[in-house]
């Protein structure tokens, strides 16, 4: 086994209570073992909260600066391990090297922003009457926790952790079953620049960490990147216990293409929207909502897909149950009447991975309303389905319960200010594929892709990670400038 057998990463060491059952990881790529981890029951849930809760007096205690410097520190080391990390990211969940170091330069990124917050999270005063000033602190939470999807297992841990701990709180992260050693290394990473022991734990495991997560009484916020079914169970519980919560759940992207858009760069850019990470993205291009006639650019971007190559410049996918879940879905869609335009279904592995998980790029033209046109198949497929104008387009993409991102692509500007003006999406793109706004802007998306308040990256996590103690004084009671407000 390439990586052995892992262990949780609680109070700055390996813990593993002997007994504990485990559960291997095959790798997506090749369908090797190349780890166990710990299925971790309560117990150890308990032990990294307490951890967190010993580490918090002294951590929060000193300054924003001084949490900062550590970071520094942090982003060196990454620098210098982005391979490693991205070779671990491959291994774990299928995603190919390139996609993978391009992860772990975001969370070089989104550690850089954190760093940046002794500028950011300032904290306000006034003088608010004669004599009076109030000021506003941004006070740690306490133990906080982070639960990880599998498909960015490097970046996500980033969208949280160095924002939370640079702002004062400690915190325990669950890694998802398909990449724990992803986190684990960023536990070893974190120790190694100089993060005092029990500031950030990692515990693996399943449903019984999410739950107690959500039930523990000192964990004082949960934020949760998953899909919508389990981002409302999160959600519920957390509030139940009368926890913060931000929660973002699952996506069905629509694409618009407009008769207008321009070919070549229209076609390179949503074929590499929907077959990233094998289409195993919350930004993927879904739905192509394609108006009036744009058939030109349709063949555009099926030769552009040919382009990729399973095993080769794409990516596996996760594990063996996601991919007959999506062919599932491509089959039912071919039962339903929908024209498959690409098939990737017999994708061929090349030699030495025949093993592994993969799906070739698939295109389908489908009625409005139908199954695949509805539902997050989190695969390599694009679905067309066409429509007569641009309202009607919108109306198509606005019917979807999800609301992560969307984009239109055209060359008319007020074709593109309607799409932005009306689109009910949380990040909404002109030309671009993936409109992922890049650090400081934060990620979010609105509808069933997310609950709680804010987003969860940017000034936003600010809000998140902390609350706001209000102080108000007054020295000089005999002061000039004292009024009846005073
Ligand atoms: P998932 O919901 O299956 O799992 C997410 C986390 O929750 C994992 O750590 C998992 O162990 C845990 N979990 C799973 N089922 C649970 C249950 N019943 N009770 C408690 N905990 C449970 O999601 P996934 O398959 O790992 O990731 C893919 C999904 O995440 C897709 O729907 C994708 O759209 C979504 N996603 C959304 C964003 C976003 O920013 N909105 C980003 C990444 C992924």
């Amino acid at each position: 086994m390439k990586y052995g057998e892992l262990s949780n990463f609680i109070d700055g060491k390996p813990s593993c209570p002997a007994g504990v059952k485990r559960a291997q990881r095959i790798s997506p790529v090749d369908g090797s073992v190349i780890s166990t981890f710990p299925l971790s029951g309560i117990d150890e849930l308990n032990k990294a909260v307490a951890a967190a809760k010993k580490a918090f007096p002294e951590w929060s205690a000193r300054t924003i600066k001084d949490r900062a410097q550590i970071l520094y520190k942090y982003y060196e080391l990454l620098s210098k391990n982005l391979e490693e990390c991205a070779q671990i990211m491959q291994d774990e969940m299928g995603k190919n090297l390139k996609e993978s170091m391009q992860e772990t330069a975001k969370s070089l990124e989104l550690t850089e922003f954190a760093c940046s917050m002794p500028q950011v999270a300032t904290g306000d005063s006034e003088r608010v009457s004669g004599g009076v000033q109030s000021r506003e602190e941004f006070i740690p939470l306490g133990v906080v926790a982070s639960i990880i999807p599998f498909n960015f297992p490097h970046m996500v841990p980033h969208w949280t952790f160095p924002n939370a701990i640079v702002l004062g709180n400690t915190m325990v992260m669950k890694p998802s079953r398909e990449a724990p050693y992803c986190a684990i290394k960023i536990g070893e990473m974190l120790k190694e620049a100089g993060l005092p022991d029990g500031v950030f734990n990692v515990v693996c495991g399943g449903r019984e960490i999410v739950t107690g997560m959500t039930e523990h009484p000192d964990i004082k916020a949960v934020s949760f990147v998953g899909s919508t079914p389990v981002m409302k169970i999160v959600y519920e519980k957390s509030s139940a216990k009368y926890k913060r919560c931000l929660a973002l759940g699952s996506a069905n992207n629509h694409l618009i293409l407009m008769p207008d858009a321009h070919p070549d760069n229209s076609a390179v850019n949503i074929a590499a929207s929907y077959l990233g990470c094998a289409g195993q993205r919350c930004m993927s291009a879904c739905v192509l909502v394609a108006v009036g006639d744009c058939d030109g650019i349709i063949k555009k971007i099926i030769e552009e897909s040919k382009k990729f190559i399973p095993g080769d410049n794409m990516s596996a996918i996760v594990n063996a149950e996601a991919k007959i879940s999506i062919t599932g879905y491509i089959d039912r869609a071919e039962k339903d009447g929908a024209k498959i335009l690409l098939d990737g279904r017999n994708a061929v592995a090349p030699k030495g991975l025949e093993k592994g998980f993969y799906i070739g790029p698939t295109v389908i033209e489908a009625k409005r309303g139908s199954e695949i046109a509805v539902e997050e198949n989190f695969g390599p497929v694009l679905t067309v389905v066409h429509a007569k104008s641009l309202n009607e387009a919108l109306e198509i993409a606005n019917s979807s319960p999800y609301g992560n991102g969307g984009s239109i692509f055209t060359q008319n500007g007020r074709a593109a200010e309607v799409f932005c003006d009306n689109i009910e999406v949380g990040m909404v793109g002109v030309n671009v594929g993936v409109p992922v706004p890049r650090e400081p802007f934060s990620f979010g998306g609105c509808k069933d892709s997310i609950t709680g308040t804010g987003d969860i990256t940017g000034k936003s996590a600010v809000r998140f990670w902390t609350r706001i103690k209000k102080i108000t004084c007054k020295w000089n009671p005999e002061g000039k400038r004292i009024n009846w407000m005073s």
